[in-house]
């Protein structure tokens, strides 16, 4: 079908924005492969989770695609090589975000030669059992390239309880400026629909179906071309409208399925991916690449040339700029898309796997000014896609009344800024609802940890008073067994201690000749008859 006959789903989520769009910098730019620089910083935190932990040092040398870094526990990847060089230092280095922090980093000065380690393609993937794929796939260090960074080989493993019939990749991009996924969708279709069915083979769907945005009319037209030959898998296009291309609004626009609040896409028996992660799941599954590099889009006012490129990872977010032709007049450098994307404090911080854009707005562009109070006009509740009540959130985050905040479904908040940007008082909404969310966390944090300080010290207590009963229990029985022992010797019935003064009694009698029948028995404490001095005991 070709594209122009392609209907146009409309978006089925409420509310929702239009801005303007600043795609036309980059859209019509092929992707161009950045040069590998001379120095790449590779930060071993790329992905939602536990950050890897390296496993070089300073003076080895790697090759392009080996392991520097290996991942620690359930929710975490690799982090590799970008080329092959020898790793300068295992230290802190600015992050890309917006505390501008330092993070453990892994730098690797290039030896210029960007030799490749040894690799293993899987060219014919249905001859491996999908828990196989998963674990290729998180060996490659894959994560969700659309800026989530959610750790891929997971979302592939939806479990026995939710079987999965659609795979949708999301081809939305519907954040101004980005343009990366349209130019992937452009220049490497059949690509991208073979990771898909990867994808769809892991998950055990049935249908595989791409959505693109109807603003992007030649990659609906290159992906329909790509996937003629392939009947089971649909291309379709979707209302352009933000946020079209988060998750959960793209999957009821797709399949009328809505995801709950708080479930996963899964429970609606569908598993999303972003085209460039399809992509990356084609590299790593056929060519049996891992994740080294990835194409962004830089753009804004501030940047001389706008341009989608292909960066290894690690790449200093400067060379990437000067790649561009510098920037002048800088009034905020943002990570992502300007929605939903992390305003980074400079430019020595190093692209990774979730940098799917980098953004040099201009002061012009920027035109903030200063926030003024909420006038209560309810721009943020028509513009918001998940139903909720923006300016209250707002005023329960600013009074700190975080319980509360919470019987306003805070936490169906998928931040994309829809409300801050209709904002005639230029509010910074989204902080607050993320300030809010990270404050609710921390105190349930908290709360956990002195839950669990509270169940150790109670088992601890129990313990104690149980070892001192059985103690106590202890003490009884070799009591009891002792005087059984001494009944077995002869039982009078007389208390042991007193038998035993008896007994020594009458032998002194004896020595003495006194008839034991003119005896008796000593007091405890008294002496003897007859006078003695000597103490019973
Ligand atoms: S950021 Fe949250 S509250 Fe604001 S429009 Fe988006 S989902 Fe609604
Ligand atoms: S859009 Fe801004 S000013 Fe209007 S109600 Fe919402 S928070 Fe208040």
């Amino acid at each position: 079908m070709a594209e122009q006959d392609t209907p146009i789903l409309p978006a089925g989520f409420p509310g929702g924005i239009f801005p303007a769009e600043h795609k036309e910098a980059t859209a019509g730019l092929p992707i161009r492969r950045l040069p590998v620089p001379a120095v790449l910083r590779v930060p071993l935190k790329q992905h939602i989770g536990n950050p890897a932990v390296a496993t070089v040092q300073p003076g080895d040398r790697v090759c392009k695609g080996e392991v520097v870094g290996k991942p620690e526990g359930f929710v975490s990847v690799p982090v590799h090589a970008p080329t092959s060089g020898t790793v300068t230092a295992v230290d802190d280095y600015p992050a890309p975000h917006p505390s501008g922090l330092s993070a453990p980093t892994v730098t690797i000065e290039a030896d210029g030669a960007d030799q490749w380690t040894d690799l293993t393609p899987h060219p014919d993937f249905e001859d491996l059992r999908p828990a196989e794929i998963r674990s290729l796939v998180r060996q490659a260090g894959l994560v969700g390239l659309g800026g989530a960074g959610f750790p891929t080989f997971i979302k592939l493993n939806p479990g026995p309880d939710r079987p999965v019939d659609t795979v949708l990749l999301n081809g939305g991009e519907s954040e101004p400026y980005l343009t990366c996924d349209d130019r992937l969708m452009r220049e490497r279709p059949r690509e991208i629909l073979q990771g898909g069915s990867i994808i769809a083979y892991t998950v055990g769907a049935r249908r595989l179906v791409v959505a693109i945005e109807a603003n992007k009319p030649e990659a609906l037209s290159a992906m329909l071309g790509a996937a003629g030959g392939w009947p089971q898998i649909e291309v379709v296009a979707v209302e352009n409208r933000y946020p079209m291309g988060a998750e959960k609004q793209l999957i009821l626009s797709v399949t009328g399925r809505e995801v709950p609040s708080g479930r996963l896409p899964a429970d609606v028996g569908v598993v999303t991916q972003n085209v460039g992660t399809a992509y990356a799941v084609f590299r790593a599954l056929v060519h049996g690449e891992p994740l080294i590099e990835r194409v962004l889009t830089a753009s804004g006012g501030a940047l001389s040339a706008p341009a989608n490129l292909e960066v290894r990872i690690g790449t200093p977010i400067e060379e990437v700029a000067a790649a561009c032709g510098g920037y002048s007049d800088l009034g905020r450098l943002i990570m992502g898309g300007p929605l939903v994307g992390s305003a980074l404090h400079g430019t020595a911080p190093p692209v990774v796997k979730e940098t799917n854009g980098l953004i040099f707005q201009s002061r012009a562009e920027l035109a903030d000014g200063p926030a003024l109070p909420c006038i209560r006009c309810g721009a943020c509740v028509e513009a918001c896609p998940v139903h909720l009540m923006p300016n209250e959130m707002y005023n329960l985050a600013r009074s700190k009344e975080l319980e509360k905040i919470q019987d306003y479904d805070l936490f169906d908040c998928i931040e994309c800024g829809s409300c801050a940007y209709v904002c005639p008082s230029r509010l910074p909404l989204v902080h607050y609802y993320r300030f809010a969310k990270n404050e609710i966390q921390a105190k349930e944090r908290e709360k956990e940890k002195a839950d669990i300080a509270r169940r150790r010290t109670e088992a601890r207590e129990a313990r104690l008073q149980r070892e001192k009963q059985e103690r106590e229990a202890k003490r009884q029985a070799r009591k009891k067994h002792a005087r059984a022992a001494q009944a077995g010797e002869g039982d009078s019935g007389e208390d042991p201690r007193e038998e035993a003064a008896r007994k020594a009694a009458e032998k002194r009698r004896a020595r003495r000749g006194v008839p034991a029948e003119d005896s008796a028995a000593p007091p405890r404490n008294g002496t003897a008859a007859g006078g003695g001095s000597e103490p019973t005991r």
